[in-house]
């Protein structure tokens, strides 16, 4: 991108700069501005009406304080990482996870806490809204911050550079409405979330598109368990979108296929087998249908109102399931502080890596944004402003910017669409080597396309630019490990 240095466009510097307005960069921001920092969120929605927290089910699970119960919680959350998780913070999940979670009660969310019964005491082990809508949630959070912080909400912007010299983060270089801007900053908190879309079929939200994993990537950081993504198998994609909540399913819900086979029948657990076990066996049939003919009516009224109301709504149409890409465990190496290689950058929430390993237990990616997102606003509030080489700042930017290219950029965007067709094609719930390969070559010249093409309109630029460099992270590790673990499964 051609353009002088001078006559970029900077915002005022922030104490603490988010990027990111779902649950983990609100968490943040709120801490931070707590401790008495000037605090700015860039988010590329809505602060509290984007990303994978407003969709979700808001079903947050921990480990009950009683013990045993803890201990059990304990054994389940490390089976299911398969020894991949870095157990300094997958300890601090098991033992902070339910303090986390009832700390939550001072910002008046509509949660409902519930708890188990045993000899010596009821145990709360989650927490979730009523219905379980994650909008709930969001909404609160956002009236909260604009009740009681004077955080900058600065939305519909898409930060797409970390600036960094001498090892100390500077700032942000983002897009709105197709122009550059500066954001210098003290320090920041990445809290952009997943990459659900660089699939063809995906749970998440359109903002997602792993913006925060390239970026970080870009700035030499490096990515932990890239090829471990799941797989959702409990979505209802026609005649409208609904997560399935799989309680459901001890309460006569079953899935069948187009031949009406009840195809989970001789698994042990039925359709309540691991998510990637499920997601497989869906993967396989040609259609995959919720039934709810034996389905306890009272039940589904109860706990899943929006699903009855679709039953009832579109009773001649059967409800369809596929699996869907949902959750990434990889990303940026998480820290007990949240800290990250570059001093006075934090990371936080589902772009980073490590806490889950090869899998991920269902209901703990919202109780790893309480516990993380406020430990990261916590410690980027604690990092006091880095010594700034002006020099070091203007070279920084100016090769940034370079990257992006000007005018002498010509050739056409290359398609979005066959990017996603193609990793759901060869690296989403069943992959081999042979598909693998054929697919990094096509990402290859996919980036070679990329360095020739005109940056416009910029922000769809970025985010191909993105999508690709996450696609290819996702690639390498799973080349990399050639044989199956948790949700990455290799067929022979
Ligand atoms: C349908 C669905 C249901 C789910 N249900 C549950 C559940 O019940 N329980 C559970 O534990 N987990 C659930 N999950 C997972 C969980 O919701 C997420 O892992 C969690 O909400 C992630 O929070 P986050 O703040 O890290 O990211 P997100 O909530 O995804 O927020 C990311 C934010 O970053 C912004 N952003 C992205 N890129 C940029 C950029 N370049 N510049 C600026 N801003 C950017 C986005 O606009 C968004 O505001 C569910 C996920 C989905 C998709």
């Amino acid at each position: 991108m051609k353009m002088e240095i001078e006559q970029l466009p900077r915002a005022e510097k922030s104490e603490v700069l988010v990027i990111g307005g779902g649950l983990a960069g609100m968490y943040a921001a709120i801490e931070a501005h707590r401790a008495g920092r000037s605090v700015r969120i860039l988010s590329k929605g809505k602060v509290g009406g984007s990303g994978a927290s407003l969709v979700s089910m808001s079903v947050h699970r921990f480990a009950p304080r009683e013990p045993g119960l803890r201990e059990e919680y304990r054994r389940r959350f490390l089976a299911s990482g398969e020894g991949e998780q870095d157990l300094r913070v997958a300890e601090m999940l098991v033992e902070r996870g339910a303090d986390a979670v009832e700390a939550l009660r001072e910002f008046e969310l509509p949660l409902e806490y519930r708890g188990m019964d045993t000899p010596s005491g009821t145990y709360n082990y989650l927490a979730c809204c009523k219905p379980k809508r994650g909008r709930l949630l969001t909404g609160a959070l956002r009236n909260y911050l604009l009740a009681h912080t004077d955080a900058v909400l600065d939305e519909g912007v898409m930060a797409f550079d970390l600036v960094k010299a001498g090892g100390n983060i500077l700032g942000v270089l983002a897009e709105r409405d197709g122009q550059v801007i500066y954001y210098p900053a003290d320090a920041v908190v990445l809290a952009a979330g997943g990459a659900g879309n660089i699939y063809r079929y995906t749970s998440n939200t359109t903002d997602l598109t792993g913006d925060g994993y390239a970026m970080a990537a870009r700035a030499g950081l490096r990515l932990v368990g890239m090829e471990f993504v799941q797989f959702y198998p409990y979505r209802i994609c026609t005649p409208r979108r609904a997560d399935i909540f799989p309680d459901i399913f001890s309460h006569g819900a079953v899935f069948r296929n187009e031949k009406g086979e009840r195809f989970m029948e001789s698994y042990p657990m039925k359709e309540l087998e691991n998510r990637d076990v499920l997601a497989r066996a869906l993967y396989r049939q040609e259609r995959v249908y919720l039934d709810l003919t034996a389905c306890d009516w009272a039940y589904l009224e109860r706990e899943c109102p929006n699903i009855a109301d679709m039953a009832r709504r579109f009773p001649d149409q059967p409800l369809e399931v596929r699996p869907m890409a949902h959750f990434f465990m990889g990303g940026i190496p998480l820290e007990p502080d949240c800290s990250t290689e570059i001093r006075g950058l934090f990371a936080c929430g589902e772009v980073t890596g490590g806490l889950h390993g090869a899998n991920r237990l269902s209901g703990s990616a919202l109780t790893e944004t309480a516990l993380f997102g406020r430990i990261a606003g916590r410690e980027a509030a604690a990092t006091g402003p880095a010594p700034r080489d002006r020099e070091a700042e203007t070279a920084e930017l100016e090769r940034l910017l370079a990257a992006i290219g000007g005018p002498e950029r010509v050739g056409e965007l290359p398609d979005r669409q066959l990017l996603r067709e193609n990793m759901w094609a060869a690296a989403s719930v069943e992959r081999d080597m042979e598909g693998l390969q054929r697919l990094m070559a096509f990402l290859e010249k996919t980036e070679e396309q990329l360095d020739h093409a005109a940056p416009r309109p910029l922000r769809q630029w970025l985010e191909l630019r993105n999508m690709t460099a996450v696609s290819k992270a996702v690639t390498e590790a799973a080349i990399r490990r050639p044989e199956s673990l948790g949700a990455h499964y290799i067929r022979k």
